[in-house]
């Protein structure tokens, strides 16, 4: 269960609760926050706190006395003018607190991202839940044969069978032990911090995570990307709903100049170049590698 009724019950209490402001409040976010929307089998993404919004961004930029708004078609170039040309700093004056509850192992190449600021859930001060990830069958796919990092088909049949009951009964089997270790009952009991090295990497854990937008958006590039595994790419493509609700304008140019827009090398731009001609370019007349020419095919499907 991604929360207890307990839980969900704190989070209704604070959202019953609000105050006027002179801050900067955007409506889509404040819908977000609080709310916890589910992710994997146990997991989440709640929004805690943010500062700022699209106004914002124009604000800094200029630099000014007031909001910053001229009016909302002023604000999107402006916005777009900063984002295509990598103006970076503006975007950095919004920021966002979340709440996120994740298997380790997604926590892994989460943590890499180091440009956030992060407080985990401590397993050396608190018990952790009896809760791991578990694939849903169609994300149970055998090892790809054309990419070393990442997956190919769907098991099926008996292999898929064995191996849902392999992950769950090792999981099961680790938590009894650590509960076990742990337990005062008749004996001292092991550490928290050492119990915990037992468990397997798809116990969830859980993290406040504060990052700007301008290094959120990086996060998103990378892991909303197709390249990203499933399993920490489904937290990103949620948290762009969220940054889209927050920053309609940001991410709107976001979404067209780097999501959806494509970075030539100089020989990549010299073969558009030759194409747009009407020259017929191929892999041995491109001056690209292998590698290079099947990306800048890609990119132009
Ligand atoms: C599809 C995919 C596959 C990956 N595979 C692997 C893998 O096999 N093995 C592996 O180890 N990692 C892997 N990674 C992780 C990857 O190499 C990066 O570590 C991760 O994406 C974080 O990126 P970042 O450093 O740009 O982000 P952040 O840490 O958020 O940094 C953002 C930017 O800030 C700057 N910056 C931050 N810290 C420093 C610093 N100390 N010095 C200089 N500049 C800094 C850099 O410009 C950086 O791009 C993979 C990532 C992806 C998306």
């Amino acid at each position: 269960m991604p929360v207890t009724p307990e839980q969900q019950a704190e989070i209704e209490t604070l959202r019953e609760v609000s105050r006027p402001t002179r801050r900067a409040v955007s409506d889509g976010m404040e819908e977000h926050l609080y709310k916890a929307h589910e992710v994997l089998d146990h997991g989440f993404i709640r929004v805690i706190d943010y500062m700022g919004d699209d106004a914002a961004i124009c604000q800094a930029a200029r630099v000014s006395y007031g909001r910053g708004t001229k009016s909302v078609q002023n604000d999107e170039g402006l916005i777009r003018y900063l984002m295509r040309h990598w103006h970076s700093t503006p975007f950095e004056m919004c920021e966002v607190k979340f709440h996120v509850k994740l298997p380790v192992f997604v926590a892994r190449q989460w943590i890499r991202h180091r440009t956030a600021n992060v407080n985990e859930y401590s397993a050396r001060y608190s018990i952790l839940d009896r809760e791991f990830y578990i694939p849903a069958p169609d994300a149970l796919a055998a090892q790809s044969t054309v990419n070393n990092q990442g997956r190919g088909e769907v098991l099926e049949g008996d292999e898929a069978d064995r191996v849902l009951e392999m992950l769950n009964s090792d999981a099961t089997r680790a938590y009894d032990h650590y509960e076990e270790m742990l337990s005062q009952d008749g004996q001292k009991g092991l550490a928290r911090e050492l119990a915990r090295m037992n468990l397997p990497a798809n116990v969830y854990t859980q993290w406040y995570w504060k990052v700007d937008l301008h290094n959120l958006f990086h996060f998103l590039r990378l892991r909303a990307d197709s390249h990203a595994q499933m399993e920490i790419r489904v937290y990103a493509e949620l948290m762009c709903q969220i940054v889209k609700d927050w920053v309609p304008l940001a991410y709107g140019a976001f979404e067209d100049y780097r999501l959806g827009g494509e970075q030539f090398s100089a020989a990549g731009m010299a073969c558009l170049k030759r194409m747009l001609a009407g020259e017929e370019v191929t892999f041995e007349t491109s001056g690209m590698s292998k590698g290079e020419w099947r990306e800048f095919e890609a990119a132009l499907k």
